[in-house]
């Protein structure tokens, strides 16, 4: 923390940040959040440790609307979600000052997050500053994924059945998504209506399949939307199916290259296209 801290004072004094978006810890409570931290504000309440939780790059495209240099404080999984934000256009890497901070996993629950087991990279794959330890895994894992394939077709749409069926349709998921950015997002959409808007099962399954094709290659595996669902649907075994499949056909993982686009948004001459028939020339 003392490195961080002082890594922060310097970007201040140099005028290199407006403001730095990391983690607070409420004294009076001790509960960890997500805050922004000006210049003449003390740092002594910043913490960087199991709690952090929150992925901040979902407060991002708010504070860069308002400052022109904003410092932001991430995790391995969070500089993922961030590198997608950059490839997208979402944000300017110009005005973000990263400060990568090699993460020993966090907690959900009282538990180890179940994220952390699969982790890629414990350090941002995009830093300008780098503080503490990168441990990187070679190959991916997707140990839960593999448990659900092994399943008969029949078997697995009872698994996700029961958990849609149950799904609010309150959307915390979708707002708590750094990638779920649509000016206007297709279960909101009445012209035409792509998905009913009640919560039943019919219409749910609708919404969890189409979300999870939109972050194909995308989902960075922050965490975020299983954490917040009231519901506790199982959203990453989703995301990590697709994330398992692009990885198999392309051979990318969405925010490990924060110069790749995802593949869904790339034609390329090699793909070997089954549908339109051939190659593209
Ligand atoms: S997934 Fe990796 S980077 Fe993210 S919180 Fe867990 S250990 Fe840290
Ligand atoms: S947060 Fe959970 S209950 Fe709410 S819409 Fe998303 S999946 Fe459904
Ligand atoms: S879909 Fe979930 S895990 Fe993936 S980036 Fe969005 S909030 Fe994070």
């Amino acid at each position: 923390m003392k490195a961080m801290r002082k890594k922060i004072k310097e970007l201040f004094a140099n005028g290199d940040v407006d403001v730095v978006l990391g983690y607070r810890e409420d004294p009076a409570s001790g509960e960890v959040k997500a805050s922004v931290f000006k210049k003449d504000e003390m740092l002594e309440d910043m913490v960087f440790d199991e709690r952090c939780v929150q992925n901040l790059v979902n407060y991002l495209p708010t504070l860069v609307a308002r400052y022109s240099k904003v410092g932001i404080v991430l995790k391995g999984c969070d500089g993922r979600s961030l590198a997608t934000q950059l490839v997208e256009h979402r944000i300017n890497k110009n005005q973000i000052v990263a400060l990568g901070v090699g993460c020993e996993g966090v907690k959900v629950g009282g538990k180890d997050a179940d994220k952390c087991e699969d982790c890629p990279t414990s350090m941002s794959p995009v830093t300008d500053h780098e503080i503490g330890d990168k441990k990187q895994k070679k190959d991916p894992v997707f140990s839960k994924v593999e448990e659900i394939e092994k399943m008969s077709p029949a078997e697995r749409w009872k698994f996700f059945a029961e958990y849609f069926e149950r799904c609010e349709r309150c959307y915390a998921c979708r707002q708590i998504c750094p990638s779920c950015y649509c000016e206007i997002c297709v279960a909101d959409q009445q012209e035409p209506k792509w998905i009913e808007p009640s919560a039943k099962l019919s219409a749910n399954t609708m919404w969890h399949l189409i979300r999870a094709y939109h972050l194909a290659g995308r989902c960075a595996d922050c965490g975020e939307c299983e954490r917040v669902c009231p519901q506790e649907i199982p959203m990453r075994l989703m995301n990590n199916a697709l994330e398992k499949a692009v990885h198999e056909l392309f051979g990318v993982r969405p925010g490990m290259d924060p110069e790749e686009l995802p593949p869904l948004v790339v034609l390329s001459k090699e793909d070997p296209d089954t549908i339109m028939g051939g190659k593209h020339e």
